[in-house]
């Protein structure tokens, strides 16, 4: 439901924050790095999902992720996927959603419709109707531009820091990077917020949310993503009153 993932490679990625090679450096590098940045605010659809692309073949290559090959989980998670992808607030891009095989309870996106569930998260949820709710926060996300915000910031912080041209393959190591940084706790309630509403939209019960949350929160164990989320009981709450207030429960009548 956010990020988390491998902590101990994002403590090396840091140190090793990928900037071009001083043979770049240049006048025009601080000029450059905030044109960037201003380019990624306005990207377009299919620029986003390329960038997504990029950063998903990164993130492979570098074996930073293991994508769980063509299975009947994968086809389970694409299904569901598509339900809640044509309800969500942006529709029109195309999704790819991937289940990377680790252990922990966690799920990820990045930009351009790219969407990630650990095979630990597939086998903690109850049902379909919890899984399309992770999903829906996650798209929620994407809706909203969060990484793709994250990323502007970084640009903006490299060019304040160093006097570098930043190459589009060093905006795609950052994207990369940030995949393993937490959104903010604003950015997280925006999630759930859009993820409820969608779910909405689909056969399945907006409830289903925080209910796979409070379930997270009596496992004996922590979840990674727990650690990494605003307090799952304040989630729960802010959940139950918007599901109050619009009369959520109505559109579906809670069937899975
Ligand atoms: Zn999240």
């Amino acid at each position: 439901m956010g990020k988390g993932l491998l902590p101990a490679l994002l403590l090396a990625a840091t140190v090793t924050l990928a900037l071009p090679a001083p043979a770049v450096l240049a006048q025009g590098g601080v000029l450059e790095n905030l044109l960037q940045a201003f380019t990624l605010s306005s990207l377009s659809d299919r620029q986003e999902v390329q960038l997504g692309s990029e950063i998903n073949r990164q993130l492979v290559r570098s074996g930073q992720i293991r994508l769980v090959p063509a299975s009947a989980a994968l086809r389970r998670v694409q299904d569901v996927a598509a339900v809640v992808a044509q309800a969500s607030d942006r529709p029109n891009i195309p999704y790819t959603v991937q289940v990377v095989a680790d252990k922990s309870i966690n799920a990820f996106a990045t930009m351009g419709g790219y969407v990630y569930v650990t095979t630990g998260l597939l086998r903690a949820v109850d049902n379909d109707a919890q899984l399309a709710g992770v999903l829906a926060h996650e798209m929620g996300h994407i809706a909203a531009k969060h990484a793709l915000r994250q990323m502007k910031d970084a640009a903006i912080t490299q060019a304040g820091e160093a006097a570098l041209g930043l190459e589009h393959s060093a905006l795609v190591n950052i994207g990369a990077k940030l995949f393993f940084l937490r959104y903010s706790r604003a950015d997280e309630y925006e999630a759930d917020r859009r993820g409820l509403f969608t779910l909405a939209r689909t056969p399945y019960p907006p409830r289903s949310l925080p209910d796979f949350l409070r379930k997270l929160e009596n496992l004996p164990s922590n979840p990674e993503f727990l650690s990494s989320h605003p307090s799952p009981p304040n989630r729960v709450k802010k959940l139950e009153q918007l599901i109050a207030q619009y009369h959520l429960d109505r559109n579906n009548g809670g069937r899975l």
